[in-house]
């Protein structure tokens, strides 16, 4: 039989791209539009390990099924670390990637030292709150103007040295086999078969208990 496995996202195309990457194992992937609505998960932690732990665990629980999260964003040398776990806010709560590429050129405006990296947590939990956790990161330089049209956030100013290029000039199958993301996926593909044991043993077990008197 096929084990459940509940993405805490209702994002199709990260769906669709999990579904393919794990398509070889018994897995029935589903997401959350395949449930009713369930209460948002507030983004709060302060790193990516703790919003992705908080999502998937707040999903399985809710939902009585093992479940995958994953949070990222893009960590800057000398900005200490930011935008880091507020990357999709960067410049407000309803900033646009252009408000937020804009912002963090302005504040490198003055740096030399333009390194940074993009980081991504896959947290997979069960009810209980058990959780298995997966990292991935890509190391990159900040331009001084975007260049590139494909991807998103802060693609345009990632310089990858590697392809000498930034994420924007990369097609979607060269970014993800280098990106933080598709490397922290590529480590639950390969480790897909021990994940689904670690399910296995960590789901609760309801026994039937005879009902008395009727
Ligand atoms: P999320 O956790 O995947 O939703 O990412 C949070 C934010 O980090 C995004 O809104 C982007 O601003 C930034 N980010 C994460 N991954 C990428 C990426 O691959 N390219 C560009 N920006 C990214």
């Amino acid at each position: 039989m096929k084990q459940i496995l509940v993405l805490a996202s209702t994002n199709k195309g990260k769906t669709r791209e999990i579904r393919d990457l794990l398509k070889d194992f018994p897995l029935e992937i589903k997401n959350l539009n395949d449930f009713g609505p369930i209460p948002p998960v507030i983004e709060d932690g302060a790193t990516f390990d703790e919003n992705a732990y908080k999502k998937a665990s707040f999903t399985a629980r809710v939902l009585g099924h093992p479940a995958m999260a994953d949070d990222s964003g893009l960590c800057v040398e000398a900005l200490g670390g930011a935008p880091g776990v507020i990357s999709a806010r960067y410049a407000g709560e309803n900033a646009t990637d252009a408000d937020n590429v804009a912002r963090l050129l302005t504040e490198l405006e003055h740096h030399e030292n333009r390194n940074a990296s993009f980081k991504c947590v896959i947290s997979i939990a069960v009810p209980t709150g058990a959780a298995l956790t997966y990292e991935g990161r890509c190391d990159g330089i900040i331009t001084r103007e975007p260049a590139g049209e494909n991807g998103f956030g802060y693609d345009p100013l990632f310089f990858f040295p590697a392809y000498n290029r930034t994420f924007a000039q990369l097609t979607m199958a060269e970014k993800s086999q280098v990106s933080h993301r598709g490397k922290a996926l590529n480590q639950v593909a390969d480790e897909m078969n021990k994940i689904l044991e670690w399910i296995d043993i960590n789901m609760p077990r309801f026994e039937q208990v005879a009902c008395k008197g009727g």
